[in-house]
């Protein structure tokens, strides 16, 4: 597919493809926040590998292009409302994939009066990589994020090359994509993801490339630092996928629900806009057959940041972007106390009714 974009384009450039009925894209996204936890990355490696970037980085961009569409309706804060009391059809049910650990001040902004507060030091935690499997009675099994792949169980190359294999060096594979899915009934429709950080892509090794890929407006062309070194990665992971992004309605300042998509048009899944963390970063809201659940991705990696309202730290692309998304869904949270799964930490969190 590479001949299908013109040499001169520039990294990340796109165009419109009427075979395809597609833009087609020449780089992937590639994330920054998983940069700055290079425990197991010396700082030469580090500074060759920027200089390498430096030095090939733009003219040598050559990916796989991978399409994208826009997909998705907005519903109304109205109707999502109104079904919040009572269960949905969609049963969920979340997997641990990978034990991991990473520096607290990427997670939690430790300048953050809250967080100075509790004497909150950095230091390295124990973060974990999650699946949320559901499934929908009529459209099947669907995961939100992707754990890592079979591969990486086995001790085997996976998607993760170059940076990313080095800082992944102290994962702990638990369960993969693949087993994840076989228990869950097999025949997965599509992949959901939260946003496009390599952390959260690495099953895709484990997904079948006519399964497609859900993620927010523009997170599939962001255009972020870790793009040169990442990029093998991104390649590799993304190459001839399927990518469909969201448009929403209206900007979330305030309410999440005001620009949500109602995913199967049932009003059993949204979709919920939450620009910060990276620019395409979403929530979702699940009417699960226990009732509604929230899954923050990383607008939130911890409970702690969840419940003070102290965004995350340093792997966070826009501070104050990520701290007016968190603070919307921890309004929703609250009025509806729905329980709260954050990005990178086990079990749910339920906020204070009166908080
Ligand atoms: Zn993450």
């Amino acid at each position: 597919m590479a001949e299908t974009v013109p040499p001169d384009l520039g990294p990340f450039a796109q165009k419109w493809s009427e075979d395809a009925g597609a833009y087609l894209l020449q780089c992937g996204d590639l994330g920054w926040h998983d940069l700055q936890s290079m425990s197991s990355l010396g700082r030469r490696s580090f500074a060759s590998a920027l200089l390498l970037t430096i030095l090939v980085g733009a003219p040598a961009c050559a990916l796989n292009p991978y399409s994208v569409t826009v997909t998705g309706v907005s519903s109304s804060t109205r109707t999502i409302e109104a079904s919040l009391a009572e269960p949905g059809p969609i049963a969920h049910e979340v997997v641990i994939s990978g034990y991991w650990s990473t520096k607290r001040k990427g997670l939690i902004n430790l300048q953050h009066p809250e967080a100075k507060a509790a004497g909150l030091e950095n230091g390295e935690v124990p973060i974990v990589l999650s699946v949320h499997v559901l499934r929908h009675p009529e459209h099947g099994l669907f995961v939100i994020d992707t754990g890592v792949s079979q591969a990486r169980v086995d001790g085997e190359p996976d998607g993760a090359k170059g940076l990313a294999k080095s800082v992944l060096k102290g994962l702990k594979a638990e369960r993969s994509l693949a087993s994840i899915v076989e228990a869950g009934g097999g025949d997965l429709r599509g992949v959901l993801l939260t946003h496009m950080h390599f952390d959260h892509v690495l099953g895709l090794d484990d997904v079948p490339i006519s399964v497609p890929l859900f993620t927010g407006p523009g997170e599939s062309a962001a255009k972020r630092f870790g793009n040169g070194l990442l990029r093998a990665t991104y390649r590799e992971l993304l190459r001839d996928r399927e990518i469909r992004e969201w448009t929403f309605d209206e900007a979330p300042v305030k309410d999440p629900l005001a620009g949500a998509v109602d995913f199967f048009g049932d009003g059993s899944l949204w979709v919920l806009p939450c620009p910060g963390h990276t620019p395409g970063s979403v929530a979702y809201l699940v009417r699960s057959t226990a009732g509604p659940l929230l899954i923050t991705g990383d607008t939130s990696h911890t409970h702690w940041g969840f419940e003070h309202g102290v965004e995350p730290g340093t792997f966070t692309d826009d501070q104050e972007g990520n701290a007016r998304s968190l603070s919307a869904l921890r309004d929703l949270a609250r009025k509806y106390q729905i329980p709260t799964y954050v990005g990178h930490e086990e079990g749910t969190t339920l906020l204070d009714g009166q908080g």
